[in-house]
């Protein structure tokens, strides 16, 4: 049997580390078995995908070296790799469940879904909705089928009786088929959902061990019953410990980068990335911390992932970034990497009518351009001394300007701007008072080129970054704060 694993990211925003993560345990199972690595682009919500956080997702995992044999831009004889081109094969798959009597078309609405959920919350029953409860009678069902009403394909599941799963970190799970409903595999789009198109993707790609994060636990019941639904053989199931905050939450956002984009505009290596990731719940025979890709792929062992929860730890990973740069990078390599981050015509092209109205000799060029240069600016919150607003309204600013950003899809000025305004509005804010701070956050000083430039060319993670480095220094935002300040976004 030849090994084959996969990636399979939904391009609904950005590159995620948690991506590279999962994709890097993959590449290297499949290396050490001298198997395959596919990577498959799950984007059958199609509100939510888009060509942009596809690119981005191809661009940042090639960029840490972690190559795929088969996928949407390289093809493959399994393909296409993309689910959105694949309609026709989960239709027909959807068709066979209906056929066998395994799966059946659900005529309810939405409104009686909640009630039936209602009905048996005020019950005290499992909030899952078995075929039985969704069941309508007869001649209804005939009524809306003949009337066309808009249906979704469902699977049958069990009522009772416990659900036994194997997985090659933690054995055998057990899950009460109570718990588990008759998930929706077909949406009334005609669009099928995760579930089926992932288990018939994996086994038309002829996927063999599927390593994904532990947050797909509860989905391997109802994968396995669909497996046995077709009669393929199931996959081995290996379910990696979620990444972590270095306070143990789940890692978010909110308190730690998580966009490869950003490390990528920081500066850190791609092998230094890849070496850090390495080191999440997984380490090397002889515990040492820095090892390149073919050596982890070399000494590769699924058995020694801990399931302790990793912490993906800034300063470890900035620490370990230093060693490579003073240990791997000789002038010649430590030029190249420089250039290749930002010393280069492509970025430098784009600060060049920033700053020519701007400068009379070439020496003024660095203090006035030097930021786009670096990572979080040196502000201070005697930085914003001379910014006449209270510190409530400048927070609420900011961090309403961070939230807009990060909903933002296609960044470019006439978009920022567009923001921008808005918000000015909302404040009651002329544009320059409201613009103000921010200069003073993404710029890092009062006198530089103009702010929403800055903001177009330093990217989407950079800025916000900035901007939330701000919310710090000027005292952060606490939980309440924020649930608060949510409340006023949201009627925005
Ligand atoms: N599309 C899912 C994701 O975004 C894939 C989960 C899986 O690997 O089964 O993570």
């Amino acid at each position: 049997m030849t090994v084959r694993t996969r990636i399979a990211p939904s391009p609904t925003g950005d590159p995620h580390v948690g991506t590279a993560y999962i994709a890097l345990f993959n590449l290297c199972f499949a290396r050490q078995h001298g198997g395959q690595f596919v990577l498959r682009i799950e984007d059958t919500d199609r509100q939510r995908s888009t060509d942009e956080s596809e690119q981005m997702i191809l661009d940042s995992l090639r960029w840490l070296g972690l190559d795929w044999d088969e996928g949407p831009d390289v093809g493959g004889p399994h393909g296409p790799y993309r689910q959105s081109e694949r309609g026709d094969i989960y239709a027909e798959h959807a068709e066979r469940l209906l056929e066998s009597g395994h799966a059946f078309k659900c005529y309810r609405t939405s409104e009686e879904l909640d009630t039936l959920r209602d009905t048996r919350k005020a019950a005290g029953l499992h909030l899952a909705l078995k075929p039985q409860d969704l069941a309508l009678d007869p001649d209804e069902q005939q009524r809306r089928e003949v009337e066309g009403y808009p249906y979704v394909i469902r699977m049958n599941v069990p009522s009772e009786g416990v659900c036994e799963v194997d997985d090659m970190l933690r054995g055998r799970i057990e899950v009460d088929w109570a718990q588990v409903d008759a998930q929706i595999l077909m949406k009334s789009d005609g669009m099928p959902t995760y579930h089926l198109a992932n288990v018939v993707d994996d086994h038309l790609m002829g996927i063999t061990h599927v390593l994904r994060g532990e947050e797909w636990i509860n989905s391997a019941p109802k994968h396995q019953l669909l497996y046995e639904y077709f009669g393929w053989s199931m996959p081995q199931l290996c379910h990696m410990p979620l990444l972590r905050n270095p306070d143990k939450s789940k890692l978010s956002k909110r308190k730690n980068p998580t966009s490869i984009n950003y490390y990528r505009r920081m500066g850190f290596l791609p092998q230094a990335v890849t070496n850090y990731l390495g080191r999440m719940g997984w380490s090397m025979p002889d515990e040492r911390e820095k090892f390149g890709l073919d050596e982890m792929m070399a000494h590769f062992d699924i058995q020694r992932v801990s399931l302790g929860g990793p912490v993906f730890d800034l300063d470890k990973l900035t620490w370990l970034n230093g060693v490579y740069i003073r240990e791997d990078l000789d002038d010649a390599a430590l030029l190249k990497a420089l250039c290749d981050w930002a010393f280069n015509e492509a970025y430098v092209g784009q600060i060049l009518p920033q700053i020519r109205p701007r400068i009379s000799t070439l020496s003024d060029a660095m203090p006035l351009a030097g930021h786009f240069f670096a990572g979080l600016p040196d502000v201070r919150e005697t930085s914003f001394a001379d910014i006449d607003l209270e510190r409530e309204t400048l927070l609420a600013l900011l961090q309403f300007l961070v939230w807009r950003l990060e909903a933002v899809a296609r960044w470019d000025k006439d978009e920022l701007l567009a923001q921008v305004k808005l918000l000015a509005e909302h404040f009651e804010l002329k544009m320059k008072v409201f613009l103000a701070p921010v200069f003073v956050a993404v710029t890092g000083s009062a006198h530089s080129t103009s702010v929403l430039d800055a903001m177009a060319i330093l990217g989407s993670d950079m800025t916000r970054a900035r901007l939330r480095h701000a919310i710090e220094v000027l005292g952060g935002v606490s939980k309440k704060h924020a649930k608060r300040l949510e409340k006023q976004y949201r009627e925005l």
